[in-house]
């Protein structure tokens, strides 16, 4: 057992968010612990060598969202950090034989969607001017400390003032727009702009990544403005797959850290956080041993780090109860596969071709999605779900033995809570309903899968430590966003216990491999001292 020490702040958890603070925290002189529970740090931003030569990102498998101003402070580049943009971005296939390209070069865009609507072809540009603008303003409350809500004095009015001082610039149409996008569905969205069912889905699906909630459901506008902002090399909306796979971000992040004099711990689980006379105290290891610090960062979700972590009588009974209905069950689910060659589409025969180098979207309309959605309401996973699937081994082939692949695969819909079973019966039944539905898009995959890996949403909970599985450490819905994340006056990173703060997902602008609650702790946690 190692011996105790004490540290001027203690991170528990090493995912790329609880990295991220200890880097700044370092930086700013402070004897700075990260503890890990698993073997490496980096939580839902891993690479696992999960087959004998196969580095697979096992969760989170595109960056775009990591912030510009963590990459520069952090030096990341120079610790290995490396993006290549997408291109084509999208490629999604459909059952009457067609199909439609993305590509980063909007003229090549504009030229695909005039095959199913000169219309749309014509609005295109429009659409993503306007969603530029609506990202621009979101954007630039990613890297700030929401005010208190309801405000509670000068100051928060001020702030309030600071944040409408962000939409200057704004035509009373794109305030309309935005305001909009915060509360309407995609598909509603979407509707305004386009008449083509298959340049509305193609679109959509950013609106229900990890969303609880179908392309008709009020709020999934917003998710999908979430992942148009950031970008990959300085332009806007792409996203890219990592050199080393998405572990290679939280390595370069935890070398950043360790450079700057923060020790990093693996194998390291966190059983307790310690509060003395309403102050944190340290924290307690699964094995025993204490460790002491007067300030402690949870990267854990609101969850498990004040129901799991934490005694009850620690907290207010009223902050426990609300954390107790912070939403946090997901939908979504993760297979990884190895492959002996590359799937062949039915809409786009030849290998390799441009298509494996896009997210390959499997779903047709919205009312697919949408019908998608209405078998996990119930509580069962969709029998015709929306799949997104990438090859980063078209990127970076030193990812697999030569001549094999690594196919990621997420899905929506696949609820946390089964009606009348559960995952562990269900996992290998519905593994093979995803390769069915695989397979009517492209009919050789079942001959090219080597190995596979399910993931449900149990086993997320399970290997990452999300509750319920929740991608992005609880839902990502209006009532849990922005000044509501996780509760409404504890949205400022601190929490009820004097020197114990959040850092991850569920503190704001909330999940995504983006570094910015992270970011945003650290600076708080300084100006307390
Ligand atoms: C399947 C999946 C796909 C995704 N795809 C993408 C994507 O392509 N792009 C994107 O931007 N985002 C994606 N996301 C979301 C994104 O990965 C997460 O929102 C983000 O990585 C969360 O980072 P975090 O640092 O806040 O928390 P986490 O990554 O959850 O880190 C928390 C850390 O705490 C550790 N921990 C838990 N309990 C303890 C304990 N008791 N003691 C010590 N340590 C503990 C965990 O092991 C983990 O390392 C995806 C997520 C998943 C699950």
């Amino acid at each position: 057992m190692a011996e105790s020490r004490t540290f001027d702040v203690i991170i528990a958890g090493g995912g790329h968010n609880g990295l991220v603070t200890a880097a700044y925290l370092a930086g700013a002189g402070l004897r700075t612990l990260v503890l890990e529970a698993r073997e490496f740090v980096g939580g839902c931003a891993v690479t696992e060598e999960i087959w004998p030569g196969y580095r697979v990102s096992t969760a989170s498998y595109l960056s775009s969202l990591m912030q510009d101003k963590v990459v520069r402070d952090l030096d990341l580049e120079r610790f290995g950090y490396r993006v290549d943009a997408k291109d084509p971005a999208f490629f999604s296939p459909f059952p009457d034989g067609r199909h439609l390209f993305m590509w980063q070069d909007r003229a090549r865009t504009v030229a695909e969607i005039a095959k199913f609507s000169q219309r749309d072809a014509e609005t295109y540009p429009r659409y993503e001017a306007h969603l530029e603008k609506l990202a621009v303003v979101a954007e630039s409350l990613l890297l700030t400390t929401p005010p208190d809500f309801p405000p509670s004095g000068v100051g928060d009015i001020i702030e309030y003032l600071k944040l409408a001082g962000k939409l200057r610039g704004l035509s009373r149409a794109e305030i309309v727009g935005l305001v909009k996008v915060f509360t309407q569905s995609a598909a509603d969205f979407l509707d305004e702009w386009f008449e083509s069912e298959e340049i509305k889905v193609t679109l959509a699906t950013d609106g229900v990544i990890g969303a609880n909630g179908g392309p008709r459901s009020p709020g999934t506008a917003y998710i999908l403005l979430h992942h148009c902002m950031g970008g990959v090399g300085g332009v806007r909306g792409l996203w890219g797959f990592v050199r080393g796979g998405m572990g290679a971000i939280s390595e370069a992040i935890a070398a950043s850290a360790r450079s700057r004099g923060a020790v990093v711990r693996t194998h390291a689980p966190v059983a307790k956080i310690r509060v003395r006379h309403g102050r944190v105290s340290g924290v307690t290891l699964e094995d025993g041993e204490e460790i002491e610090a007067a300030i402690v960062a949870s990267n854990l979700d609101p969850r498990r780090t004040f129901l799991k972590l934490m005694d009850a009588t620690d907290l207010p009974s009223d902050f426990v109860a609300g954390i107790g209905k912070f939403r946090s069950e997901g939908t979504s689910l993760k297979m990884n596969l190895a492959l002996s060659g590359l799937p062949e589409f039915k809409a786009l025969p030849g290998s390799p071709g441009p298509q494996h180098k896009a997210t390959m979207h499997l779903c047709p309309s919205i009312e697919y999605v949408e019908r998608a959605w209405d078998d996990a309401k119930y509580g069962r996973p969709s029998r015709s779900p929306l799949i997104e699937m990438t090859i980063p081994t078209m990127y970076d082939a030193s990812l697999a033995p030569v001549g094999r692949h690594i196919m990621g695969i997420f899905l929506q819909y696949a609820p946390y809570t089964l009606r009348g079973t559960n995952w562990d019966v269900e996992r290998e039944p519905y593994a093979e309903r995803v390769l069915d539905v695989i397979e009517e898009y492209c009919p050789n995959i079942r001959q090219i899968v080597i190995e596979r890996q399910t993931l449900t949403p149990l086993d997320l909970e399970r290997r990452f430590g999300i509750t319920g599985g929740n991608i992005f450490h609880g839902e990502m819905s209006l009532d849990q966003m922005f000044v509501l994340r996780p509760l409404a006056g504890w949205a400022k990173y601190r929490t009820p216990v004097r020197g114990l703060y959040l850092c991850g997902s569920g503190a704001h602008p909330g999940g995504g491999v983006m570094g910015a609650p992270g970011h945003n702790a650290a600076r708080e946690i300084l100006r307390d001292r």
